[in-house]
């Protein structure tokens, strides 16, 4: 058995050996892809290369892939008043759901009095009756709904999502950092007008990601990083070359595997929640009712606290973490968890179990032995208080 089992893929996931293999090559090789000279034109192809790869995997056309520094900067870059279709600046409103990462709520570059929330169901599903009444009010806006979370996995409808906001003109963007290279995800099937994702999630190198257009028409109007023509203008800066070959690599094997990674992912999946349950029935999955991603578990019981629990697994050699953690390591109180109207005393003690493409049957016995530990340890502490 390894010498730890790791349980924190929407955290961030391996990286590929198809990606390793591409950044390795690609450190080795000299040019800046804006060069004339046969180096350059080189680096150059292994950009275009990873923007086709990135682009079959969403179902885009590679000339509307923005290659950025990470998911987060793919969000900033695009939650802006100054998103327009050819020369026409189209939003002055956004609407974003009460669930969105960090990124999405507090990276956007509307001024607060244009922002509004988006509630969600106790299931952790977009209410789309109040999108309906919101995207009435109002002017043209733009409105941001990712296409899974990062802690419960709750799949959100995202095509009906898209038929509202179009209906009345105003513009989608998802957030689809933790679905693509977990389930389908083709921007046009989505509806999505501008989709992000992030090169750690799907096996590529860390400080990646992209901010992928369906219509080559839309663009950004004031780019967020200014000063040279690099990605059509979109993102100035030398590209870094080495992480884009990365991510390229790592979303072509992502794409080829997907129809074998999805149901074996739900199947190990299924597995960790009947171990979880056999130990303790009283187990809460949180967003259980709701299509789920098939990696992801976010569940908690009364009395275990996140925390605590996150460490007991740590010294067993397991590594899952709290739904809610926060960039600073500490464990904050789930903003998603509150939109769902989940009682403070179960939010307090959320633990999230996520795994992958490399998750074997050995880690999932750890996990479980673990549990069984950290589950006796609340039992007696219960005892103790009774
Ligand atoms: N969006 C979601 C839903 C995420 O889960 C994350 C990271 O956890 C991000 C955006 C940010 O991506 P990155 O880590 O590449 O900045």
């Amino acid at each position: 058995m390894a010498d730890r089992a790791y349980f924190d893929w929407n955290a961030t996931a391996p990286l590929r050996p198809e990606s390793r293999a591409a950044v390795l090559a690609a450190l080795s090789h000299v040019g800046n892809a804006s060069s004339v000279h046969a180096d350059g034109r080189a680096a150059r192809r292994l950009v275009e290369d990873a923007r086709a790869s990135v682009a079959a995997l969403v179902g885009a056309d590679a000339r509307n892939v923005v290659f950025t520094a990470s998911g987060t900067e793919a969000n900033n870059l695009a939650l802006t008043p100054s998103i327009a279709v050819g020369s026409q600046k189209t939003c002055d409103r956004l609407i974003v759901s009460a669930i969105e990462h960090p990124s999405v709520r507090a990276g956007h570059r509307f001024p607060a009095d244009r922002v509004e929330e988006l509630p969600v169901t106790a299931a952790g599903v977009i209410d789309l009756a109040a999108l309906r009444a919101q995207m009435a009010r109002g002017a043209r806006p733009l409105v941001s709904v990712m296409l899974a979370n990062n802690e419960t996995g709750v799949v959100q409808p995202i095509h009906e999502v898209a038929e509202i906001v179009h209906e009345a003109g105003g513009l989608l963007h998802v957030d689809a950092v933790q679905a693509v290279g977990r389930i389908e995800c083709d921007i046009n099937d989505l509806g999505a007008d501008l989709l992000t994702l992030s090169s750690h999630k799907i096996g590529g190198p860390q400080g990646a990601g992209a901010l992928v257009v369906r219509d080559a028409a839309l663009h950004i109007a004031e780019p967020l990083i200014r000063g040279g023509g690099q990605e059509r203008g979109q993102r100035a800066g030398t590209e870094n070359v080495a992480a884009i070959a990365g991510v390229g690599a790592a979303a072509k094997a992502a794409r080829q595997a997907l129809s074998t990674e999805t149901p074996r992912m739900a199947a190990l999946r299924e597995r960790v929640e009947r171990g979880l349950r056999a130990t303790m029935p009283e187990v809460v999955i949180f967003g259980e009712e709701s299509r789920r991603l098939p990696n992801t578990t976010l569940f908690a019981v009364p009395g275990l606290k996140a925390e605590t629990a996150i460490i007991a697994f740590d010294l067993e050699g397991v590594s899952v973490s709290s739904g809610a953690a926060c960039s600073s390591g500490k464990v904050a109180a789930s903003h998603v968890l509150a939109a769902m109207d989940v009682e403070p005393r179960f939010a307090a003690g959320a633990v999230r179990v996520s795994l992958g493409w490399d998750t074997q049957e050995g880690d999932l016995e750890r996990l479980q032995n673990a549990w069984i530990k950290v589950s006796a340890s609340l039992l007696k502490q219960r005892g103790i208080a009774a």
